[in-house]
């Protein structure tokens, strides 16, 4: 008792962190009846320290000194009321369990809570990070004992309500590994039975890699003679009383041996044992099954494997509370062997891209044996949301990181997953409605592919879909943009943008749409980045319509009447580069608007204005880019639009007409903005237009001026755009 009293006085309390005290509050107070992940998810925590502990073990065999055997125990009480797990894991240090459990919250807790508001189900909570906090789903009170190879044991304890306690733990050492006792809620003693537990295990659990054991207590007879059992009964007392002593000690679920007094029965059998002075009592003894006996999947032919079992397999290994959307399972033979077992899941996980986070995708098995669950070299980095499982006959048991990078046959088997990949990718193409499931959550992926992964790159642009003048509601690909070309086409037509309506209406696409084009609808920032590097599909370029020299399949009558229209404009266009000076690298006719006075076209190797905008919403970028990249602009004008005419034929009249110069300033601005740009000083040109409207409205300009004493700059003075020196303006975009 005395030492008792000691370890009350150490225990430290903590407060648990402000969102995680929150989460744990839904957990406990959210009408909720799938309460039975708790399960998966303090079974798959045990895992995970059993792959950390046999990761280090590789390199140090040492470390399995505490404790060799690498397994997970269930043990239900229902005396106590209590659901106990044991793992032989790493364990956790102080520190751990201070951090761990309880005071650092993940990007995961907040990102789950939000979830959970939008609709979410509780049993997502694995995916984001925050499993352990769903014993409270169940328990009213979590105690967890803890013994990392580096440190002392140590007890942590809440019943929630917003703190926790520490505290050195004095009983029974457990080598290594962490416990943890859930305290029943009242009315949730059904996850004692032990029907229900194995119902659980094998539904969520079955493909643990480590046997998971349940221990439980059961009855059965045992034959005695009279004078035995005279003997049991003494026994059965004393050993009851010592018993009661111990638990009231440790409170531990030790196996336990007792019987139950004698039972007379009248069946035939019993009769006869009377006679020969035997007697039947029954026995409690403590059976131990092993769960998970399943051998693991991937070794498994996979004729003789189902969609159910992929998919619970699948859920084991990701968490994932929902079916994967494909999966490809395969095995490489000849100079070297490995197996693997690949999974496209449905939905992109909440931080996929998330600062460059390496993620714990593929699973590097060899012979059998986890290795380690991070392997950046077995997959590039595009690929970071399939799933699955790699088991090598090759490598090394004991490899280290450090060789994993150096390994040849490691190179290997990430170039079969990734055709593996990419083949997957192709079959679910076969299926368009499945395939806009994936591409929906994928496409940046994808697009990452193209710009990474030059080998692979031409197979990955077949993958990609897009919307486009012809397409409608439905997406196209580029194979089959393609065999919709024209006789005398020889480009793929596309342009960049924020969205479909925006590239649809855009003047750019007047030209093209309107000689029978087909102009593709990128609308994607990663497309900017895709197209770069894509250049060309089947042999045809592709080709911006929003680029300088932008050049139409013709037939003579157009080339024809082009001539004479650069012939004819050829004052203005040199007035118009005279007014606007720096702001454009240069003014020419165009052949590519229909209803629109002018547009805004950048040079072929400069940036689009959507690459623009997408730069200037970067807040990191580097100030010099902006300089030398920034969209060299031409202005392109409509030789067939009555204000370019009238324009003309009024400097034709008077080259220095004021008018004039205004109105080329406000078509200029006008036609930035409707070719995606953005203004740097959009208070001047509200201005101008303003004094259009009065204009419109015949109200004396000066006059109304006067009394507005807070009116913007003079109209003289034509505002800094884009590209100008000043590129310290930015713009939220997305
Ligand atoms: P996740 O397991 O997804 O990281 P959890 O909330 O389930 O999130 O667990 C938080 C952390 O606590 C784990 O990352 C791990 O470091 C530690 N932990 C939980 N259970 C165990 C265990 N049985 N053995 C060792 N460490 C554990």
């Amino acid at each position: 008792m005395p030492e008792e009293m000691r370890q009350e006085e150490d225990a430290e309390t903590f407060a648990f962190q402000a969102e995680i005290a929150q989460l744990m509050s839904l957990i406990i107070n959210t009408f909720y009846s799938n309460k039975e992940i708790f399960l998966r998810e303090l079974i798959s925590n045990a895992s995970d320290a059993l792959d950390k502990i046999r990761y280090e073990s590789l390199t140090d065999p040492t470390k399995l000194d505490s404790g060799k055997e690498l397994k997970i125990d269930i043990i239900p009480n229902v005396h106590d009321r209590t659901l106990t797990l044991i793992d032989h894991g790493i364990g956790m240090t102080k520190a751990d369990l201070i951090n761990n459990l309880g005071t650092i919250a993940k990007s995961g807790t907040k990102a789950f809570m939000e979830a959970l508001q939008a609709g979410a189900d509780i049993s997502m909570i694995g995916q984001f990070g925050v499993g352990f906090y769903s014993a409270y789903l169940v328990a009213e009170r979590v105690t967890v004992f803890t013994k990392h190879n580096d440190d002392e044991q140590y007890c942590w304890e809440s019943s929630a309500g917003g703190s926790f306690t520490v505290k050195v733990d004095n009983g029974e050492p457990m080598g290594r590994g962490t416990k943890i006792v859930l305290h029943l809620k009242e009315d949730q003693m059904e996850y004692i039975e032990e029907k229900r537990v194995k119902e659980i295990v094998k539904k969520h659990s079955q493909f643990i890699g480590y046997p998971i054991t349940l221990f439980v207590e059961k009855e059965r007879d045992k034959e005695i003679s009279d004078d035995e059992a005279e003997d049991e009964k003494e026994e059965k007392a004393e050993k009851e009383d010592g018993e009661d002593k111990e638990e009231k000690e440790d409170g531990e679920d030790k196996p336990k041996i007792e019987d139950v007094g004698s039972d007379e029965d009248e069946d035939d059998k019993d009769k006869d044992l009377k006679k020969s002075k035997k007697k039947k009592i029954k026995e409690k003894y403590i059976d131990q099954e092993e769960l998970n006996k399943t051998k693991p999947l991937w070794t498994r032919n996979p004729d003789d494997i189902t969609t159910e079992e992929y998919g619970e397999f699948y859920k084991s290994l990701t968490n994932d509370w929902e079916d994967h959307l494909a999966v490809k399972h395969f095995s490489v033979e000849g100079q070297l062997e490995f197996r693997a077992l690949l999974f496209m899941p449905r939905r992109a996980p909440f931080d996929l891209f998330e600062n460059k986070k390496k993620k714990n995708n593929i699973k590097l098995y060899v012979r059998r044996v986890f290795i380690m669950d991070n392997c950046e070299e077995l997959i590039p980095e595009y690929l970071n949301f399939i799933r699955g499982v790699v088991d090598s006959e090759d490598l090394p048991l004991n490899i280290s990181r450090e060789m994993l990078q150096q390994s040849k046959i490691l190179k290997v088997i990430r170039k079969n997953l990734v055709k593996k990949c990419i083949e997957l990718f192709v079959e679910m193409s076969e299926d368009k409605d499945n395939y806009k499931k994936f591409y929906e959550q994928f496409s940046k992926n994808i697009k990452l592919g193209i710009h990474e992964d030059s080998q692979n790159r031409k197979r990955l642009s077949e993958m990609l879909r897009y919307s486009s003048s012809q397409s409608g509601d439905e997406t196209t690909s580029l194979g089959e943009y393609v065999t919709r070309m024209k006789e005398n086409q020889k480009a793929i037509y596309y342009i960049t943008g924020e969205s479909k309506d925006q590239v649809a209406n855009s003047a750019f696409v007047e030209r093209v749409r309107k000689r029978g084009f087909e102009v593709i609808y990128m609308t994607e920032p990663i497309d900017e980045y895709c197209v770069q590097q894509l250049k060309e599909f089947d042999g045809k370029t592709l080709v911006s319509v929003t680029k300088e020299g932008l050049e139409l399949p013709e037939d003579e009558e157009e080339k024809k009447k082009m001539e004479e229209d650069k012939a004819k404009f050829e004052n203005l266009c040199k007035l118009m580069k005279d007014i606007l000076d720096k702001k454009v690298e240069k003014v020419t006719v165009s052949n590519r608007l229909v209803s629109s006075p002018c547009c805004i076209v950048t040079s072929t190797y400069g940036w689009t204005a959507n690459m623009e905008r997408i730069m200037k919403a970067q807040a990191l970028r580097d100030n010099s880019t902006m300089g030398y990249m920034a969209a060299k602009k031409h202005l392109e004008i409509n030789p067939d639009h009555p204000i370019v005419e009238t324009l003309r034929q009024k400097a034709e009249a008077d080259k220095n007409d004021k008018a004039v110069k205004d109105l080329v300033i406000l078509l200029f601005e006008t036609s930035l903005l409707s070719s995606g740009f953005t203004l740097d000083d959009p208070q001047t040109h509200s201005n101008r237009i303003y004094r259009m409207i009065k204009l419109g409205l015949g109200i004396d300009d000066d006059e109304v001026v006067a009394e507005e004493p807070t009116a913007a700059p003079t109209t003289d003075e034509i505002p800094p755009l884009e590209g100008d020196d000043d590129a310290s303006r930015m713009e939220e975009v997305d």
